[in-house]
Protein backbone atom coordinates (compact mmCIF):
# COMPACT_ATOMS: atom_id res chain seq x y z
CA UNK A 1 0.00 0.00 0.00
CA UNK A 2 1.18 3.47 -0.66
CA UNK A 3 0.96 5.03 2.42
CA UNK A 4 3.62 6.37 4.93
CA UNK A 5 5.39 3.38 6.45
CA UNK A 6 4.16 4.49 10.19
CA UNK A 7 0.67 4.68 9.11
CA UNK A 8 1.23 0.55 7.59
CA UNK A 9 2.72 0.23 10.79
CA UNK A 10 -0.02 1.29 12.97
CA UNK A 11 -3.03 -0.07 10.76
CA UNK A 12 -1.46 -3.68 10.65
CA UNK A 13 -0.73 -3.51 14.96
CA UNK A 14 -4.64 -2.82 14.85
CA UNK A 15 -5.60 -5.49 12.45
CA UNK A 16 -3.24 -8.20 14.37
CA UNK A 17 -4.98 -6.96 17.96
CA UNK A 18 -7.98 -7.59 16.46
CA UNK A 19 -7.30 -11.41 15.64
CA UNK A 20 -5.80 -11.88 18.77
CA UNK A 21 -8.68 -11.00 20.22
CA UNK A 22 -10.85 -12.81 18.06
CA UNK A 23 -12.66 -10.32 16.43
CA UNK A 24 -14.57 -11.82 13.85
CA UNK A 25 -16.01 -8.39 12.83
CA UNK A 26 -14.32 -5.02 13.15
CA UNK A 27 -13.70 -1.90 11.07
CA UNK A 28 -10.83 -0.69 9.90
CA UNK A 29 -11.85 3.29 8.59
CA UNK A 30 -14.55 5.22 9.61
CA UNK A 31 -16.73 6.90 7.71
CA UNK A 32 -18.07 10.22 9.04
CA UNK A 33 -20.31 12.45 6.82
CA UNK A 34 -20.49 15.42 8.95
CA UNK A 35 -23.59 17.06 6.67
CA UNK A 36 -25.21 15.94 3.20
CA UNK A 37 -24.92 19.77 1.83
CA UNK A 38 -22.39 20.45 -1.36
CA UNK A 39 -21.33 22.89 -3.44
CA UNK A 40 -21.35 20.76 -6.58
CA UNK A 41 -24.36 18.68 -7.92
CA UNK A 42 -22.23 15.85 -9.67
CA UNK A 43 -24.41 13.77 -11.93
CA UNK A 44 -23.20 10.29 -10.65
CA UNK A 45 -23.62 11.67 -6.79
CA UNK A 46 -25.92 9.82 -4.67
CA UNK A 47 -25.39 11.35 -1.23
CA UNK A 48 -27.22 14.83 -1.65
CA UNK A 49 -30.64 14.44 -3.18
CA UNK A 50 -32.40 15.63 0.40
CA UNK A 51 -34.57 18.60 1.00
CA UNK A 52 -33.27 21.50 2.43
CA UNK A 53 -34.26 20.42 6.29
CA UNK A 54 -31.65 17.49 6.14
CA UNK A 55 -29.36 19.51 3.95
CA UNK A 56 -29.07 22.36 6.37
CA UNK A 57 -28.44 19.54 9.59
CA UNK A 58 -25.03 19.56 10.71
CA UNK A 59 -23.12 16.68 12.78
CA UNK A 60 -21.41 18.53 15.91
CA UNK A 61 -17.70 18.23 16.49
CA UNK A 62 -18.20 16.44 19.82
CA UNK A 63 -21.11 13.89 17.99
CA UNK A 64 -17.80 13.54 14.99
CA UNK A 65 -15.50 12.88 18.10
CA UNK A 66 -17.66 10.69 19.74
CA UNK A 67 -18.44 8.43 16.86
CA UNK A 68 -14.67 8.06 16.08
CA UNK A 69 -14.37 6.88 19.98
CA UNK A 70 -17.32 4.56 19.23
CA UNK A 71 -16.15 3.14 16.45
CA UNK A 72 -12.68 2.84 17.46
CA UNK A 73 -11.09 2.40 13.89
CA UNK A 74 -7.98 3.76 13.22
CA UNK A 75 -8.55 5.91 10.21
CA UNK A 76 -11.49 8.26 9.83
CA UNK A 77 -12.33 9.41 6.04
CA UNK A 78 -14.60 12.44 6.07
CA UNK A 79 -16.67 12.55 2.92
CA UNK A 80 -20.03 14.38 2.65
CA UNK A 81 -21.76 16.57 1.17
CA UNK A 82 -18.62 19.04 0.69
CA UNK A 83 -17.44 18.81 4.47
CA UNK A 84 -15.22 22.39 3.71
CA UNK A 85 -18.92 24.20 3.94
CA UNK A 86 -18.95 22.79 8.21
CA UNK A 87 -18.17 25.73 9.86
CA UNK A 88 -16.96 23.08 12.91
CA UNK A 89 -14.26 21.52 10.53
CA UNK A 90 -11.39 22.82 11.34
CA UNK A 91 -12.06 21.80 14.60
CA UNK A 92 -13.32 18.16 13.77
CA UNK A 93 -10.28 17.83 12.30
CA UNK A 94 -8.04 18.80 15.15
CA UNK A 95 -9.92 16.81 17.75
CA UNK A 96 -9.51 13.69 15.26
CA UNK A 97 -5.59 14.11 15.42
CA UNK A 98 -5.38 14.77 18.64
CA UNK A 99 -6.63 11.46 18.83
CA UNK A 100 -4.34 10.19 16.70
CA UNK A 101 -6.82 9.25 14.03
CA UNK A 102 -5.34 8.83 10.52
CA UNK A 103 -7.81 11.90 8.80
CA UNK A 104 -8.53 11.54 4.97
CA UNK A 105 -10.73 14.68 4.41
CA UNK A 106 -12.65 14.49 1.39
CA UNK A 107 -12.81 17.85 -0.55
CA UNK A 108 -14.17 18.49 -4.03
CA UNK A 109 -11.53 21.32 -3.58
CA UNK A 110 -13.42 24.38 -4.25
CA UNK A 111 -12.74 25.84 -1.10
CA UNK A 112 -9.56 24.34 0.12
CA UNK A 113 -7.26 27.36 -0.78
CA UNK A 114 -9.34 29.54 1.15
CA UNK A 115 -9.96 27.13 4.13
CA UNK A 116 -5.98 25.86 4.72
CA UNK A 117 -5.88 28.12 7.29
CA UNK A 118 -8.06 25.62 9.41
CA UNK A 119 -5.41 23.56 9.32
CA UNK A 120 -2.23 21.98 10.34
CA UNK A 121 0.53 19.58 8.32
CA UNK A 122 0.40 16.77 10.89
CA UNK A 123 1.45 12.84 9.48
CA UNK A 124 -2.23 12.09 10.60
CA UNK A 125 -3.70 14.59 8.39
CA UNK A 126 -4.20 13.86 4.55
CA UNK A 127 -6.37 15.72 2.09
CA UNK A 128 -8.05 13.72 -0.61
CA UNK A 129 -9.26 16.04 -3.51
CA UNK A 130 -11.88 14.39 -5.61
CA UNK A 131 -10.80 14.42 -9.21
CA UNK A 132 -12.66 11.95 -11.73
CA UNK A 133 -10.41 12.29 -14.59
CA UNK A 134 -8.77 14.73 -17.06
CA UNK A 135 -9.89 18.33 -17.33
CA UNK A 136 -12.70 17.44 -19.80
CA UNK A 137 -13.67 14.59 -18.44
CA UNK A 138 -13.56 15.51 -14.64
CA UNK A 139 -15.33 18.79 -15.39
CA UNK A 140 -18.52 16.75 -16.75
CA UNK A 141 -18.83 14.71 -14.27
CA UNK A 142 -18.58 17.43 -11.72
CA UNK A 143 -21.38 19.47 -14.51
CA UNK A 144 -19.75 22.49 -14.07
CA UNK A 145 -16.44 24.27 -16.02
CA UNK A 146 -13.47 25.41 -14.68
CA UNK A 147 -13.46 22.67 -11.09
CA UNK A 148 -10.71 21.23 -12.56
CA UNK A 149 -8.41 23.45 -12.75
CA UNK A 150 -9.20 25.12 -9.15
CA UNK A 151 -9.12 21.26 -7.52
CA UNK A 152 -5.56 21.23 -9.34
CA UNK A 153 -4.05 24.78 -8.28
CA UNK A 154 -5.60 23.92 -4.80
CA UNK A 155 -3.94 20.59 -4.67
CA UNK A 156 -0.28 22.29 -5.32
CA UNK A 157 -1.53 25.31 -2.77
CA UNK A 158 -2.00 22.22 -0.01
CA UNK A 159 1.50 20.69 -1.13
CA UNK A 160 3.19 23.84 -0.65
CA UNK A 161 2.34 24.75 2.30
CA UNK A 162 3.30 20.89 3.77
CA UNK A 163 0.07 19.22 3.82
CA UNK A 164 -0.10 15.31 1.90
CA UNK A 165 -2.34 15.36 -0.71
CA UNK A 166 -4.32 12.53 -2.70
CA UNK A 167 -6.78 12.21 -5.15
CA UNK A 168 -10.05 10.06 -5.40
CA UNK A 169 -11.49 9.00 -8.21
CA UNK A 170 -14.80 7.58 -9.32
CA UNK A 171 -14.87 5.13 -12.51
CA UNK A 172 -18.13 5.23 -15.01
CA UNK A 173 -18.79 3.43 -17.94
CA UNK A 174 -17.74 5.61 -20.91
CA UNK A 175 -14.37 6.58 -19.44
CA UNK A 176 -11.67 5.06 -21.87
CA UNK A 177 -9.13 3.37 -20.38
CA UNK A 178 -6.06 5.36 -22.27
CA UNK A 179 -7.68 8.52 -20.82
CA UNK A 180 -7.93 6.88 -17.23
CA UNK A 181 -3.75 5.93 -18.01
CA UNK A 182 -3.55 9.42 -19.02
CA UNK A 183 -5.16 10.82 -16.35
CA UNK A 184 -2.89 8.72 -13.76
CA UNK A 185 -0.07 9.60 -15.53
CA UNK A 186 -0.99 12.90 -14.58
CA UNK A 187 -1.20 12.34 -11.21
CA UNK A 188 2.58 10.63 -10.55
CA UNK A 189 3.92 14.20 -12.18
CA UNK A 190 2.07 16.19 -9.30
CA UNK A 191 2.72 14.09 -6.76
CA UNK A 192 -0.30 12.83 -5.68
CA UNK A 193 -1.31 9.25 -4.96
CA UNK A 194 -4.92 7.90 -6.11
CA UNK A 195 -7.51 5.85 -4.91
CA UNK A 196 -9.70 4.78 -7.38
CA UNK A 197 -13.17 3.24 -6.88
CA UNK A 198 -15.90 2.09 -9.83
CA UNK A 199 -19.00 4.39 -8.85
CA UNK A 200 -21.17 2.25 -6.85
CA UNK A 201 -25.10 2.19 -8.56
CA UNK A 202 -27.15 5.09 -6.31
CA UNK A 203 -30.64 4.90 -6.77
CA UNK A 204 -30.94 8.96 -6.09
CA UNK A 205 -27.94 9.31 -8.73
CA UNK A 206 -28.79 12.25 -11.26
CA UNK A 207 -27.40 10.05 -13.72
CA UNK A 208 -28.30 5.98 -13.93
CA UNK A 209 -26.85 5.57 -17.22
CA UNK A 210 -23.32 5.27 -16.65
CA UNK A 211 -22.50 2.93 -14.01
CA UNK A 212 -20.41 0.30 -14.73
CA UNK A 213 -21.73 -3.71 -14.26
CA UNK A 214 -19.24 -5.82 -13.11
CA UNK A 215 -18.00 -7.73 -16.23
CA UNK A 216 -17.15 -4.03 -17.71
CA UNK A 217 -15.58 -2.61 -14.29
CA UNK A 218 -13.00 -5.77 -14.83
CA UNK A 219 -12.19 -5.52 -18.37
CA UNK A 220 -11.83 -2.04 -18.07
CA UNK A 221 -9.02 -2.39 -15.24
CA UNK A 222 -7.51 -4.50 -16.79
CA UNK A 223 -7.10 -2.31 -20.08
CA UNK A 224 -6.14 0.44 -17.38
CA UNK A 225 -3.82 -1.69 -16.08
CA UNK A 226 -2.17 -3.38 -19.05
CA UNK A 227 -1.21 0.37 -19.94
CA UNK A 228 0.20 0.89 -16.75
CA UNK A 229 2.86 -1.74 -16.89
CA UNK A 230 6.12 -0.25 -16.12
CA UNK A 231 4.69 2.68 -14.71
CA UNK A 232 5.38 3.88 -10.78
CA UNK A 233 1.49 4.75 -10.49
CA UNK A 234 1.28 5.11 -6.94
CA UNK A 235 -2.28 3.62 -5.84
CA UNK A 236 -3.28 3.84 -2.48
CA UNK A 237 -5.13 0.34 -2.55
CA UNK A 238 -3.58 -2.79 -1.41
CA UNK A 239 -2.10 -5.12 -4.36
CA UNK A 240 -5.37 -7.95 -3.70
CA UNK A 241 -8.06 -4.84 -4.30
CA UNK A 242 -6.26 -4.09 -7.32
CA UNK A 243 -6.43 -7.15 -8.38
CA UNK A 244 -9.54 -8.14 -7.41
CA UNK A 245 -10.60 -5.01 -9.35
CA UNK A 246 -8.84 -6.57 -12.41
CA UNK A 247 -11.19 -9.67 -11.81
CA UNK A 248 -8.33 -11.82 -10.40
CA UNK A 249 -10.11 -12.75 -6.75
CA UNK A 250 -12.95 -13.92 -6.09
CA UNK A 251 -13.96 -11.42 -3.27
CA UNK A 252 -17.19 -10.98 -0.77
CA UNK A 253 -17.46 -7.30 0.17
CA UNK A 254 -16.73 -6.08 4.18
CA UNK A 255 -19.75 -3.89 4.86
CA UNK A 256 -18.68 -3.07 8.00
CA UNK A 257 -15.22 -2.77 7.04
CA UNK A 258 -16.35 0.75 6.80
CA UNK A 259 -18.95 2.08 8.54
CA UNK A 260 -20.76 5.04 8.13
CA UNK A 261 -22.27 7.79 10.72
CA UNK A 262 -23.92 10.18 9.26
CA UNK A 263 -26.83 12.74 10.70
CA UNK A 264 -29.19 9.92 10.36
CA UNK A 265 -27.33 7.87 13.00
CA UNK A 266 -25.01 4.79 11.88
CA UNK A 267 -26.20 3.70 8.44
CA UNK A 268 -27.01 -0.01 7.52
CA UNK A 269 -25.41 -1.90 6.30
CA UNK A 270 -22.85 0.00 4.46
CA UNK A 271 -21.38 3.64 3.78
CA UNK A 272 -23.12 3.11 -0.08
CA UNK A 273 -26.07 1.78 1.00
CA UNK A 274 -28.93 2.85 3.18
CA UNK A 275 -31.18 0.74 4.43
CA UNK A 276 -31.94 1.50 8.34
CA UNK A 277 -29.74 3.37 10.79
CA UNK A 278 -29.16 2.32 14.50
CA UNK A 279 -28.51 4.42 17.34
CA UNK A 280 -24.84 3.07 18.19
CA UNK A 281 -22.37 1.84 16.68
CA UNK A 282 -22.83 -1.35 18.49
CA UNK A 283 -26.42 -1.57 17.53
CA UNK A 284 -25.30 -1.28 14.22
CA UNK A 285 -23.05 -4.39 14.25
CA UNK A 286 -25.28 -6.35 16.31
CA UNK A 287 -28.62 -5.61 15.18
CA UNK A 288 -27.45 -5.46 11.31
CA UNK A 289 -28.34 -9.05 9.37
CA UNK A 290 -25.25 -8.57 7.83
CA UNK A 291 -25.39 -12.11 5.48
CA UNK A 292 -28.90 -10.45 3.73
CA UNK A 293 -26.36 -7.44 1.78
CA UNK A 294 -23.42 -8.33 -0.79
CA UNK A 295 -23.27 -9.25 -4.31
CA UNK A 296 -25.57 -12.17 -4.78
CA UNK A 297 -27.66 -11.77 -1.75
CA UNK A 298 -29.30 -8.47 -2.62
CA UNK A 299 -30.07 -6.83 -5.93
CA UNK A 300 -29.08 -2.79 -4.97
CA UNK A 301 -25.47 -4.59 -4.48
CA UNK A 302 -25.52 -6.65 -8.08
CA UNK A 303 -22.95 -4.35 -9.91
CA UNK A 304 -20.69 -3.30 -6.38
CA UNK A 305 -17.19 -3.39 -6.73
CA UNK A 306 -16.44 -0.33 -4.35
CA UNK A 307 -13.84 0.57 -2.72
CA UNK A 308 -15.18 0.83 0.37
CA UNK A 309 -16.98 -2.55 0.70
CA UNK A 310 -13.71 -4.88 -0.87
CA UNK A 311 -10.66 -3.03 -0.34
CA UNK A 312 -11.42 -4.30 3.82
CA UNK A 313 -11.66 -7.47 2.29
CA UNK A 314 -8.39 -7.53 0.36
CA UNK A 315 -6.90 -6.14 3.67
CA UNK A 316 -8.48 -8.76 5.81
CA UNK A 317 -6.86 -11.56 3.28
CA UNK A 318 -3.69 -9.60 3.33
CA UNK A 319 -3.54 -10.75 6.93
CA UNK A 320 -4.63 -14.10 6.58
CA UNK A 321 -2.61 -15.01 3.12
CA UNK A 322 0.59 -12.85 3.38
CA UNK A 323 2.23 -15.30 0.75
CA UNK A 324 -0.55 -14.06 -1.83
CA UNK A 325 -0.13 -10.15 -1.03
CA UNK A 326 3.83 -10.39 -1.45
CA UNK A 327 3.02 -12.58 -4.47
CA UNK A 328 1.07 -10.13 -6.13
CA UNK A 329 3.24 -7.71 -4.88
CA UNK A 330 6.16 -8.76 -7.07
CA UNK A 331 4.22 -10.49 -9.93
CA UNK A 332 1.86 -7.50 -10.20
CA UNK A 333 -1.40 -7.44 -11.28
CA UNK A 334 -2.57 -10.00 -14.22
CA UNK A 335 -4.23 -8.59 -16.69
CA UNK A 336 -4.79 -11.25 -18.88
CA UNK A 337 -6.14 -15.05 -18.93
CA UNK A 338 -9.25 -16.24 -16.98
CA UNK A 339 -10.67 -14.80 -14.79
CA UNK A 340 -12.57 -15.99 -11.06
CA UNK A 341 -15.58 -17.23 -11.58
CA UNK A 342 -18.17 -14.17 -10.98
CA UNK A 343 -20.97 -14.06 -8.05
CA UNK A 344 -24.09 -16.06 -8.97
CA UNK A 345 -26.99 -13.29 -8.89
CA UNK A 346 -29.80 -15.85 -9.36
CA UNK A 347 -30.92 -16.01 -5.60
CA UNK A 348 -30.46 -12.75 -5.07
CA UNK A 349 -33.90 -10.86 -3.12
CA UNK A 350 -35.03 -7.84 -4.68
CA UNK A 351 -34.31 -4.04 -3.38
CA UNK A 352 -36.47 -2.71 -0.84
CA UNK A 353 -37.07 0.99 -1.36
CA UNK A 354 -36.97 2.85 1.99
CA UNK A 355 -35.37 6.39 1.38
CA UNK A 356 -38.67 8.45 0.83
CA UNK A 357 -39.68 7.28 4.56
CA UNK A 358 -36.58 7.66 6.16
CA UNK A 359 -36.92 11.00 4.48
CA UNK A 360 -39.86 11.44 6.36
CA UNK A 361 -38.71 10.11 9.43
CA UNK A 362 -35.67 12.60 9.91
CA UNK A 363 -38.01 15.22 8.90
CA UNK A 364 -40.77 14.71 11.33
CA UNK A 365 -37.76 14.03 13.87
CA UNK A 366 -36.06 17.57 12.80
CA UNK A 367 -40.25 19.39 13.72
CA UNK A 368 -40.37 18.24 16.47
CA UNK A 369 -36.72 19.64 17.59
CA UNK A 370 -37.14 22.75 16.10
CA UNK A 371 -40.86 23.13 18.13
CA UNK A 372 -38.84 21.79 21.52
CA UNK A 373 -36.06 24.30 21.01
CA UNK A 374 -39.04 27.03 20.22
CA UNK A 375 -40.74 26.10 23.56
CA UNK A 376 -37.67 26.13 25.89
CA UNK A 377 -37.08 29.63 24.15
CA UNK A 378 -39.78 31.00 25.28
CA UNK A 379 -39.89 29.88 28.32
CA UNK A 380 -36.40 31.12 29.15
CA UNK A 381 -37.34 34.62 27.80
CA UNK A 382 -40.76 34.76 29.97
CA UNK A 383 -38.26 33.14 33.08
CA UNK A 384 -36.08 36.11 32.64
S1 LIG B 1 -19.85 13.59 -5.56
FE1 LIG B 1 -18.95 14.79 -3.90
S2 LIG B 1 -18.53 16.79 -4.82
FE2 LIG B 1 -19.98 15.76 -6.17
S3 LIG B 1 -22.01 16.45 -5.48
FE3 LIG B 1 -21.56 14.53 -4.42
S4 LIG B 1 -20.66 15.14 -2.49
FE4 LIG B 1 -20.54 16.92 -3.86
S1 LIG C 1 -22.00 -5.19 -2.10
FE1 LIG C 1 -21.42 -4.82 0.02
S2 LIG C 1 -20.29 -2.89 0.00
FE2 LIG C 1 -21.44 -3.01 -1.93
S3 LIG C 1 -23.37 -1.95 -1.51
FE3 LIG C 1 -23.71 -4.11 -1.08
S4 LIG C 1 -23.31 -4.36 1.13
FE4 LIG C 1 -22.41 -2.38 0.49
Amino acid sequence: MAIPFHKELRIGAYMFKQKLLGRKRYPLVLMLEPLFRCNLACVGCGKIDYPDAILNRRMSAQECWDAADECGAPMVAIPGGEPLIHKEIGEIVRGLVARKKFVSLCTNALLLEKKLHLFEPSPFLFFSVHLDGLKEHHDASVSQAGVFDRAVSAIKAAQAKGFAVNVNATIFDGHAAPDIAKFLDFCSEIGVGVSMSPGYAYERAPDQKHFLSRQKTKRLFRDVFALGKGKKWNFLHSGLFLDFLAGNQDYECTPWGMPARNIFGWQKPCYLLGEGYARTFKELMETTDWDSYGTGKYQKCANCMAHCGYEPTAALDAVRNPLRAIWIALRGIRTSGPMAPEIDLSRQRPAQYVFSEQVQKKLSEIRRDETLGAAAKKQASTAA
